[in-house]
């Protein structure tokens, strides 16, 4: 389903991701960790085309995300097709990035709406559903503002699921989070999981990817150091710098 093939990404000399590759089937659950820099928000990001990678190729089903070859060389996607894979990777934010000025309802209504023409009493029921699915029905007609952080991720997962992704990708999700709120959003997340999304989720919650994940994977100063089943990552782990990361957060 996603097929990241040795990446580089620099930002100006800084050498960010190296020879990074992943591959990430239908239906897995990959938790990605590693310490604060090592590169993995901006992983996710190039997996979205938020960024643009230098080097390698990215694929979403076989079908090459933002950057296409065209005469041995690297060129950008008509703006088109680049949507149109773009609508098929959804991403949820540490920091919710709803829109502050429109209601819940409308939130998760606009991309389908804008990107997807889809019409508007389509778009309403197809969001109704998705905030009934988040447990958040209720809130439709609020404003962001009036909203728990737990409460808005929930709607910001809705956002992203309202245009049918294939894969969904998670950064630190719960991070900004009260404690007490981290719970309802992970149990979102795992039924988005038990229901067969394909999800890649950054997250310091090791014991959700003990739970759900298939496969952990470690980045480390900008490569992917390490990768396995969460029980091999947590209790016997190659890598001195995984067991080091992992004595830091458990
Ligand atoms: P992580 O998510 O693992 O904490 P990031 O992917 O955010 O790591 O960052 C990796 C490195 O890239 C860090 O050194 C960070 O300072 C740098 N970086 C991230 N985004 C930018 C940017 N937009 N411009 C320049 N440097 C960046
Ligand atoms: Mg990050």
């Amino acid at each position: 389903m996603i097929s990241v093939k040795r990446i580089h990404k620099s930002y100006g000399k800084l050498h960010v991701l190296k020879d990074v590759s992943l591959n990430v089937e239908q239906g897995e659950v990959v938790v990605m960790i590693g310490p604060s820099g090592s590169g993995k928000s901006t992983l996710l990001r190039c997996m979205n085309y938020l960024e643009q990678i230098q080097e390698g190729s990215i694929e979403i089903e076989g079908k090459p995300i933002g950057l296409i070859q065209k005469n041995g060389k690297l060129v950008e996607m008509p703006q088109k097709e680049l949507d149109k894979v773009r609508s098929e990777v959804g991403m949820v934010f540490q920091n919710f990035n709803l829109f502050p000025h429109v209601s819940v309802l409308e939130n998760v209504m606009m991309a389908p709406m804008t990107v997807k023409k889809t019409k508007r009493e389509e778009a309403e029921k197809l969001a109704r559903e998705l905030l009934r699915k988040v447990g958040l029905a209720e809130k439709a007609d609020m404003y962001p503002d009036q909203l728990s952080g737990g409460q808005k991720q929930r709607v910001a997962i809705a956002r992203a699921l309202a245009m049918k992704p294939k894969v969904m990708l998670f950064d630190e999700p719960t991070s900004a989070l009260d404690p007490e709120l981290v719970g309802e959003v992970l149990t979102v997340m795992k039924q988005l999981a038990a229901e067969g999304m394909t999800m890649v989720v950054v997250t310091h919650e090791m014991g959700f990817a003990r739970e759900v994940a298939d496969r952990v994977v470690v980045m480390d100063g900008g490569t992917l150091i390490e990768d396995g089943t969460p029980e091999k990552i947590f209790t016997a782990p190659d890598q001195p710098r995984t067991q080091a990361f992992l004595s830091k957060v458990l």
